[in-house]
C-alpha cells in the first residue's frame, strides 16, 4: 500500500466481512449488512449503531422497573 493516500476512496471495506465495496454503496452485497461512508482507514462505518444502544438502555429500564415492582411492590 502506498503511503501517499488520497482523501477520497474509490472502494471501502465492509466492516463485517471485509468485502471491497463502492464508496456509495449503502448495503454490502456480500453479507447484506448496512454500511456507512468510509472512515479514514477506508473501512466502511457502521450506521445506526446508536439505535441498538438506545433500545438496550430501554430494555434495561424495563427490567429494572419489573424487578423493582416484583421485590418492592
Ligand atoms: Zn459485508
Amino acid at each position: 500500500m502506498a503511503k501517499k493516500e488520497e482523501k477520497k476512496f474509490l472502494v471501502k471495506k465492509c466492516p463485517y466481512c471485509s468485502t471491497p465495496l463502492k464508496t456509495e454503496d449503502k448495503v454490502c452485497f456480500s453479507c447484506k449488512h448496512r454500511v456507512g461512508p468510509p472512515d479514514k482507514t477506508g473501512t466502511a462505518t457502521i450506521p445506526g449503531r446508536w439505535k441498538s444502544y438506545v433500545s438496550l438502555a430501554g430494555a434495561l429500564v424495563v427490567v429494572y422497573a419489573y424487578f423493582r415492582y416484583v421485590f418492592f411492590g
